[in-house]
């Protein structure tokens, strides 16, 4: 059995800032990442990021990835296990991985869940035809192994997500026939949405997909107008061939691990969906194990950067090793934190953990 003082399950943005505070702290870690480098979803991100300097605004997210791995590689008191998978997590904190074609057990004093999230699918006529792929499928498959998943495709969700990788299969050399949003507002950055359409990329609202057509793989999509009730118009069945559907209706958080430690859960649409309950200092429902990031939440990487740091502080001084400018480092964090979810975009966050808050004091 591997021991540890910390073990964080996840080498994305936010499991990679709570490894440097506990580093900081003299404290020994582990990460365990079932990808096969660190990064998380940064390592796909061939865009300059926005906001503040602090979070690295106009650097790609790649080159951020790079710059929060520095942070902390080669740390005499890390250890990093790659292409490891975590099957199964215990309330005695011990978690189980599959590394190497065998199982490891490692036990340490507290946990750091840090798994981000998984792709939402769409239910839908022939939906298990070859060729049809979430948005993150698409961006490793280009982004990560330079590989072109189609020729033609359509783009289903005009979220970020949505118009940022139309934005990279145009790039890749891959026509984007359409973007298709079923609500009557394009959901991401009208900045993007403007990119796309200068470079002859439609956006249809109110509309959906009906059926992917093809015999062995994707050959048409079949596309349908929806009223205000999301209910299809008749009549206004349209067929556009395309050899790929891509799937961008949004990401739910990877809370699977914390279930089975039978952390309490809620259903929290405005965080993406269901989530454990998490406290101020971002301690589930279970002594000793934490979670941060996009497994409590969907946001974006800046935020989970400022949740992994703080989570790495809080957990320093819950094994009574705080940091040494413990106070002054979540003083500064938690304003930043603060700061990303101000304003009109960061309303549904806000709503989402003020649930959050009512569902945790009533478990409790
Ligand atoms: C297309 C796209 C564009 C984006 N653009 C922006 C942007 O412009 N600005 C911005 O701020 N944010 C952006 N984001 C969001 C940002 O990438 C995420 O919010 C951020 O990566 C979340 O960080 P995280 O550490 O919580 O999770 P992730 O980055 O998802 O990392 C989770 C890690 O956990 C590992 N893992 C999961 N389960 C296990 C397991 N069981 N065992 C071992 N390892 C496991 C995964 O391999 C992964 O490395 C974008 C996201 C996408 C998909």
């Amino acid at each position: 059995m591997i021991e540890k003082d910390v073990l964080i399950i996840g080498g994305g943005p936010s499991g990679l800032c709570a490894a440097s505070m506990l580093l900081d702290s003299g404290l020994e870690v582990m990460i365990v990442d079932r990808g096969l480098a660190l990064g998380g979803q940064l390592i796909k991100q061939t865009h300059k990021f926005f906001g503040s300097k602090a979070q690295y605004a106009k650097t790609r997210g790649f080159d951020i990835a790079k710059i929060l791995i520095e942070q902390v590689l080669n740390h005499e008191n890390l250890e990093v296990l790659q292409e490891a998978t975590v099957l199964g997590l215990y309330q005695d904190k011990v978690a189980t991985v599959s590394y190497q074609n065998e199982y490891l057990k490692i036990k340490a004093k507290t946990i750091i869940v840090a798994t981000g999230a998984s792709e939402k699918f769409l239910a839908f006529e022939n939906n298990d035809l070859p060729g049809i792929y979430g948005a993150g499928a698409v961006q490793t498959l280009m982004n990560q192994f330079g590989v072109k998943p189609a020729d033609e495709i359509i783009m289903i969700g005009s979220g970020n997500i949505g118009l940022i990788v139309s934005y990279q299969l145009l790039q890749a050399g891959i026509k984007v026939k359409a973007v298709i949003e079923a609500s009557s507002r394009i959901g991401g950055y009208k900045v993007h949405a403007s990119k796309l359409r200068r470079l002859g990329v439609p956006i249809y609202t109110n509309k959906t997909i009906k059926r992917a057509i093809g015999k062995n793989k994707v050959e048409q999509a079949e596309i349908i107008s929806l009223d205000d009730q999301f209910n299809e118009i008749e009549g206004t069945s349209e067929i556009i061939d395309v050899d790929a559907i891509c799937i961008s209706v949004g990401l739910a958080p990877s809370y699977q691990l914390l279930d089975m430690v039978d952390a309490k859960l809620g259903y929290i649409p405005e965080l993406g969906g269901t989530v454990a309950l998490v406290d101020d200092h971002h301690m589930t429902t279970v002594d000793g194990i934490f979670s941060c990031g996009d497994s409590i939440g969907i946001e974006e990487a800046s935020s989970a950067m400022m949740e992994g740091y703080l989570t790495g502080l809080y957990v320093s001084k819950y094994l009574n090793q705080a940091h040494p400018n413990y106070d002054e480092l979540v003083q500064k964090y938690e304003k930043s934190l603060e700061l990303l979810r101000g304003g009109p975009f960061g309303s549904k966050t806000r709503k989402g953990l003020k649930d959050m808050k009512e569902m945790l004091n009533d478990v409790r």
